[in-house]
């Protein structure tokens, strides 16, 4: 087994772990890039806590980018091209319905992984009236610099490719804001992507923004949550000390 795919089912199956009520059932998906032309994808139905690599699928990009150029039609058309996208087309496994945003963000976000999960923390926000407000702002300097500036926010679409559509505009519009790629994508009445160089990255973001749901959550219930200025977070994630510390968290 490559090191890369060893990597991202040992992420997989953390992220999976009961205990930290990320996602249940065949909830979620991750996925890792091998080379330019390829990566990683959960596969379709497959349970993250005790997936193992025959639970996942390698995918070419470029059939599966096409398709967010010009729709190759119904939900069927586009599930041939997925398909049709699979470096090993003898293997019985489906990519992941969500397989066009990993392929999107791997690619626009020159990232090397990506988590997605449903945590409850997260989703008590994301299917409230505060979604947007947790997403724009930053609440503790651990999260502006674990998490970035702010996290990319999008309203609910329909999940599939009108919902990768949807996450590139908004990704897009936050590279052009802030000059580089946002570390927590958060949408609206489902859940939480995390990107990474590394897959203790994703784990990071992951956690930091799930512990940062819960405080906000608590800020919620006992006032109002007290946002940090814009210029202390910006002084915060730009200063030399904590982007050594940012990159100490991350090797490996
Ligand atoms: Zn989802």
């Amino acid at each position: 087994m490559s090191d890369t795919l060893s990597q991202l089912v040992e992420m997989t199956r953390t992220l999976g772990q009961p205990h930290l009520e990320y996602v249940i059932i065949g909830e979620g998906n991750t996925s890792a890039r091998i080379d330019d032309a390829s990566f990683w994808i959960k596969a379709s139905g497959q349970g993250m806590e005790h997936i193992g690599p025959d639970g996942f699928v390698a995918v070419h990009f470029e059939p599966i980018l096409a398709m967010l150029e010009r729709s190759p039609g119904d939900l069927e058309a586009q599930k041939a091209v997925m398909d049709a996208a699979k470096v090993d087309p003898s293997s019985p496994l489906r990519p992941s319905v969500e397989v066009t945003f990993h392929a999107m963000l791997l690619t626009e976000c020159r990232v090397q992984v990506v988590g997605h999960t449903h945590p409850v923390a997260v989703n008590r926000l994301m299917c409230s009236s505060r979604a947007q407000q947790f997403a724009h702002n930053r609440i503790f300097p651990d999260e502006a610099v674990v998490c970035g500036p702010e996290s990319v926010f999008v309203p609910y679409v329909d999940p599939g490719l009108p919902l990768s559509l949807a996450i590139r505009d908004q990704v897009r519009r936050y590279l052009d804001t802030w000059g580089e790629a946002p570390k927590v994508i958060l949408m609206a009445n489902h859940g939480l992507i995390a990107l990474g160089q590394t897959p203790t990255e994703v784990l990071n973001v992951t956690a930091m923004c799930v512990k940062a749901a819960k405080i906000f959550a608590g800020a919620c219930a006992v006032g109002e949550p007290v946002f940090m200025k814009r210029e202390d977070v910006l002084h915060i994630v730009r200063r030399p000390d904590e982007i050594y510390r940012r990159k100490q968290f991350v090797q490996r």
